[in-house]
């Protein structure tokens, strides 16, 4: 991982909801017009986590479908929630959104700056504009005066798709000479540069620097460039994600891919998953994306299963998915949990796991910490399961047990034999060396 990239922080939301800070590493007070972005800084302030934003889909003047969706979505652990507001009807609902929530919302302005002046007035914690459909100057100026006013930032979002000089390719191509012309899309990610440019021009004049910067594509490669270009020219925090990036089965493969890269390049402050589907699953892949990188503390149990194969004797697929959606709901402490098919690789794939289940021949069987506690029939196996996760649940947070400390290491059950019944024997046989594996003998010891 390379360390993250510093950058002028900015901070979004208020005493109610609690401020989250995007980017961070440079001082508060950088001028972004002579700062470098980069790794190599005294980071006179640290870079903050990186927060999981997301969308609500329904309408914002539905203001009691509006609060329900952000509610669910605070609740699945969004830092942030975007709104959009394409009529003066949505920034008239804001202030009573925003009344009965308490996670930042974003208002997302599209077409119309008015929108946005409506919406810094109903209280909203950040506006994002898109210099491909607000592009008046003095316009923008009556949106960042009003920001710099109310004291919150602007993310400038410059979308590939929402470009209108990307229609005049050759004219552009043409003013922006051999620009980047080593890349596929070469002449759309000199457009975006350019247009971030001319735009942040209009902010550094009037001083106003709390700003962070998003440049998407539905296109993953376009978008690892275009970060990575904006990353290396301007000191301020980004806003990734790949737009429109599909359903949820294509789409997951998509922004990981883009988000995954960058992120590990240590470009990437705060990020937004964007499926055709439930903005839920936005927020908990993108916190999933984190975790398994390291970038975020985990919440909850991580969940470990097994693909399945030939071997299989009991309806994993579906107690997968039961194990899962109960322990999203239950489990609050980042224990590890096991799924595992049968005993043939189970136990030594679900290394480390707290809690496991082996199932075979329509039977589970399971451990806690390498402790065998049940051997059940498949009927029971999803309630003994979470039964026995609450419980390590309650003997964490007491102080009893720590996670991931195993006292007794998981051994298989005789495949041979009745289910759970002839380790015994096996593991004498391999005692007295009749059964099992040679020893290794390492070289030289
Ligand atoms: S744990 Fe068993 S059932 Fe699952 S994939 Fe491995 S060998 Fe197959």
């Amino acid at each position: 991982m390379t360390p993250r990239r510093c950058t002028r922080p900015i901070f979004v939301g208020d005493d109610r909801t609690g401020i989250v800070q995007i980017g961070g590493g440079l001082p508060l007070d950088a001028d972004p017009r002579t700062a470098s972005p980069g790794g190599d800084h005294s980071r006179p302030t640290q870079p903050a986590p990186i927060s999981v934003q997301t969308m609500t889909a329904g309408y914002t003047h539905d203001i009691d479908k509006c609060v329900a969706e952000v509610l669910k979505l605070q609740a699945a652990g969004a830092d942030i929630v975007r709104v959009a507001v394409p009529e003066r009807k949505d920034t008239q609902a804001l202030a009573e959104i925003i009344r009965q929530t308490s996670v930042p919302i974003v208002a997302d302005v599209h077409f119309h700056f008015k929108r946005a002046l409506e919406a810094v007035e109903a209280g909203v914690h950040k506006i994002r504009l898109n210099p491909g459909n607000i592009s008046d100057r003095a316009q923008v100026q009556d949106v960042i005066r009003a920001c710099a006013d109310a004291k919150i930032p602007i993310r400038v979002g410059v979308n590939e798709g929402s470009i209108i000089e990307r229609k005049d390719k050759l004219a552009r191509a043409k003013e922006l000479g051999a620009y980047f012309s080593e890349h596929k899309h070469g002449y759309l990610l000199a457009i975006m540069i350019a247009k971030l440019e001319e735009y942040l021009d209009i902010f550094y004049e009037m001083d106003f620097f709390d700003i962070a910067i998003s440049a998407k594509s539905m296109d993953a490669m376009l978008v690892m460039d275009a970060y990575t270009e904006v990353s290396q020219r301007f000191p301020h925090p980004l806003h990734l994600g790949v737009t429109h990036a599909g359903p949820k089965e294509t789409g997951c493969i998509r922004s990981v891919v883009a988000l995954g890269s960058l992120l590990t390049r240590g470009v990437g402050d705060t990020i937004r998953i964007s499926y055709a589907n439930d903005p839920i699953y936005e927020v908990e892949d993108g916190l999933e994306l984190l975790y398994c990188l390291g970038l975020r503390e985990r919440k909850g149990a991580e969940l470990i299963a097994c693909p399945t194969c030939g071997r299989i004797q009991v309806d994993l697929f579906t107690l997968i998915q039961d194990v899962r959606t109960k322990l999203a709901d239950q489990i609050q402490v980042p224990m590890k949990v096991a799924v595992m098919g049968c005993v043939v690789n189970g136990p030594g794939e679900a290394e480390g796991a707290d809690v496991a289940v082996f199932a075979g021949n329509q039977r589970g069987i399971i451990y806690v910490q390498g402790e065998k506690v049940a051997n059940i029939p498949e009927a029971e196996i999803l309630d003994r399961l979470l039964s026995e996760c609450v419980r390590f649940q309650e003997r964490v947070r007491a102080g009893e047990v720590k996670l991931g400390e195993k006292k007794v290491e998981i051994v298989p059950p005789d495949p041979e034999g009745e289910l759970g019944s002839g380790w015994e024997k096996v593991a004498a046989e391999r005692m007295n060396g009749s059964r099992g594996p040679t020893p290794l003998t390492i070289k030289g010891t």
